[in-house]
């Protein structure tokens, strides 16, 4: 384990795997599932799109790193309707994302590593969009699908699951270095 994955591995993620950060691919298609706006998120954050950035850039910024770490938040459900857990698992998964950055910061890696979470920026109870600019544009939580991200592809490149399987659920983070 290198000094990032120790330091992924220490905030408590149930699956981690990598691959070659070159190799991931900003597609327009998730855009396109974004603007349906089944999140609600759409067009409401300066972390989600169309104000997020283009996917173009994102595959640009990608490309610039060599290796993605994928890290997972896994939550085992009652039944296929426990939204309580889903709410607590994604939480934690956004907690555990924020002390990840923190700890990479910390450690003299924020400028060499970037982050993206699962779901979009909840830093502030309301985000400022669009009437203020971001008011933590250095710290807001930019999803992986925001980015263009296909999350199952990416797990498959890393060689972990994207589904755990019956009754559980499972938020994926990641960290390009
Ligand atoms: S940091 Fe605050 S203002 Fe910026 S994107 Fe996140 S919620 Fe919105």
């Amino acid at each position: 384990m290198n000094a990032i994955e120790e330091l992924a591995a220490k905030q408590g993620f149930e699956c981690m795997g990598t691959c070659d950060a070159k190799k991931l691919v900003a597609r327009p298609e998730v855009r396109a599932m974004c603007s349906v706006d089944k999140c609600r998120v759409y067009g409401r954050s300066w972390a989600c799109p169309p104000a997020c950035g283009d996917i173009e850039d994102f595959e640009r910024l990608m490309h610039e790193f060599d290796h993605c770490l994928v890290v997972q938040t896994i939550a085992e459900l009652e039944d296929e309707f426990d939204i309580e857990t889903m709410g607590e698992a994604s939480e934690l998964a956004k907690e555990r994302m924020i002390s990840l950055t923190q700890a990479l910061d910390e450690a003299g890696y924020g400028a060499t590593t970037k982050t993206f979470t699962a779901g979009t920026c909840t830093l502030c109870s309301t985000c400022s969009y669009p009437d203020e600019p971001c008011r933590f544009p250095d710290k807001q939580l930019v999803s992986m699908e925001a980015a263009g991200l296909v999350v199952s592809e990416v797990c498959t490149l890393a060689g972990i699951p994207y589904n755990h399987g019956p009754l559980t659920i499972a938020y994926s983070g990641c960290v390009l270095y």
